[in-house]
């Protein structure tokens, strides 16, 4: 019986597991189905306090894990498949084996939203990204196409054009639902033009494996044009690791954990923290700010009803 598993090995439960090692708790860390998160799909990270000249996000991540570890947190590939949390102790099943714990820390983040063509699949890697930050890079003086009309598209829309000589965002309605602030900025770049009421239909070209067109509907009129570029952001935002907690727990209507009085959940003893119940700042420091407090607020669970 452990008296601490954390799910997740992104800055949350990364941070989750150094301060609740540093508690004598001797956390298990479960790497989940991407271990160490978004951050290790980054380049640099230049966000992270304490790093002024910037970092890699696969070396920001080592480093946490090695810390973590250098006070007793231990750490199992693989992820939680189903959970018991209708009592105490907690039943949580890692790939088939089946661990007990007195508190829980679901640190399992979320992940970027796909359109879910055949061909977007095919040329993931090929063109086709979810991550401005980490590709960007790959498409200078070229044309890229952005999806989605939150946020998430503006910002990835805007990085973009520190590389790219056009982007094209393709929305599916005709009005953004991105913060007026954002919608601004993106309106008075001259490199960025807008597709407005339309969807990829399908992406081009899977036979030469790499991006050469989309093939864009607009859902208004039924035309179909294909469109020439040669990358595709898709930000049509996230999707909160949440499915073995279904009806386990309190969720918002999209899937992602309720919390309330700092980490905690609908259940005592279980704690949520970074992306996985944030779909606001989403950010590697709140995540590890959140962990910090998820470690602390099991550690005090612990000593009251341990
Ligand atoms: P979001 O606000 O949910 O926006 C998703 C966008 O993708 C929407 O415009 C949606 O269209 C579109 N979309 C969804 N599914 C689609 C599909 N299958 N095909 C085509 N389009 C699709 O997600 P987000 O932009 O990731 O933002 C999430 C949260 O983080 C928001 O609260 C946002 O404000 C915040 N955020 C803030 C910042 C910032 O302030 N700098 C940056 C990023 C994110 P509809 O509009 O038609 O639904």
């Amino acid at each position: 019986m452990r008296d601490l598993i954390i799910l997740g090995s992104g800055p949350a439960g990364l941070t989750a597991g150094l301060y609740s090692a540093r508690a004598h708790l001797k956390p298990l860390i479960v790497d989940g189905h991407e271990p160490g998160g978004q951050l290790t799909l980054t380049t640099t990270v230049e966000n992270f306090p304490g790093f002024p000249e910037g970092l890699m996000g696969p070396d920001l991540i080592r480093s946490m894990r090695q810390q973590a570890e250098r006070f007793g947190a231990e750490y199992r590939q693989g992820a939680a498949t189903a959970a018991d949390l209708s009592r105490r102790p907690f039943r949580i099943t890692i790939d088939g084996a089946t661990e007990e714990c007195r508190s829980l820390i679901i640190a399992t983040g979320a992940s970027a939203k796909m359109l879910g063509l055949e061909s977007e699949r095919k040329l993931v890697g090929h063109g086709v990204s979810t991550c401005a930050t980490c590709d960007g890079f790959f498409f200078q003086d070229q044309e890229v196409m952005v999806v989605g009309g939150g946020d998430s598209a503006l910002e990835e829309a805007l990085f973009l054009t520190k590389f790219a000589k056009r982007v094209t965002v393709i929305h599916r309605r005709d009005r953004l639902r991105a913060s007026k602030i954002m919608q601004d900025k993106a309106f008075g770049n001259p490199k960025i033009a807008f597709l407005w009421d339309s969807v990829p239909e399908e992406i081009l070209d899977v036979a030469q494996q790499k991006v050469t067109a989309v093939r864009v509907r607009n859902v208004k009129t039924g035309a179909v044009v294909d469109h020439r570029v040669d990358g595709v952001f898709v930000a049509i935002g996230h999707t909160p690791n949440t499915a073995v907690f279904r009806g386990l727990i309190e969720m918002d209507a999209v899937g992602y954990i309720t919390t309330h009085d700092g980490t905690k959940t609908s259940v005592p003893g279980v704690f949520a923290a970074g992306d996985v119940q944030d779909h606001v700042y989403r950010q590697a420091i709140t995540a590890a700010g959140s962990g910090c407090m998820a470690a602390i607020d099991a550690e005090r669970f612990l000593e009251h009803e341990g």
